[in-house]
């Protein structure tokens, strides 16, 4: 088992970014599309995805996708911070199956955290639905900058 290897290009993110596959879009420009998590963690766990590029995990992307890539991180991160106002916020993200990862195409994962209730474990939630998820994709989007 290794962190790096050959890139999948029918892992789903790989489908999902060549309009293959369905997803609940968040934000979406040249450098990364935003999707909901269909297995949330949390109300509100989004995922960022780099575009255009053929990394397995963080250590993979090219440095110099790295400033464009985590700006995108970090303004989708404020939008579900000003969308639902959590207490806490984790932005994360796993390099390799021994780590956590199970999805092999980068990604970032913002995951609201509200108190009184427990994040879900990673891997180990149920499905949301998708109507729901597209009024929380909604209010996030309406919180990126204009
Ligand atoms: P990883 O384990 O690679 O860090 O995270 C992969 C994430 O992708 C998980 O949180 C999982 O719930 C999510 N996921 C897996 N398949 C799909 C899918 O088909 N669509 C969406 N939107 N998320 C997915």
């Amino acid at each position: 088992m290794t962190i790096h290897g050959e890139y999948d290009h029918n892992n789903i993110f790989a489908k999902i970014l060549r309009g293959e596959m369905p997803c609940v879009k968040v934000y979406e420009d040249d450098v990364a599309l935003s999707f909901m998590d269909v297995f949330p963690q949390s109300e509100g766990h989004t995922l960022v995805v780099p575009k255009s590029v053929t990394a397995r995990n963080f250590l993979d992307l090219p440095s110099e996708n790295v400033g464009a890539y985590m700006g995108r991180v970090h303004t989708i991160a404020k939008a579900v911070e000003s969308a639902f106002s959590p207490d806490g916020v984790i932005i994360t993200q796993f390099n390799g199956a021994i780590a956590g990862q199970t999805v092999f195409h980068l990604h970032f994962h913002i995951i609201p955290c509200f108190e009184g209730q427990s994040v879900g474990r990673h891997g180990k939630t149920g499905m949301a639905d998708t109507d729901h998820l597209g009024r929380l994709a909604n209010e996030i989007s309406s919180h990126l900058p204009r």
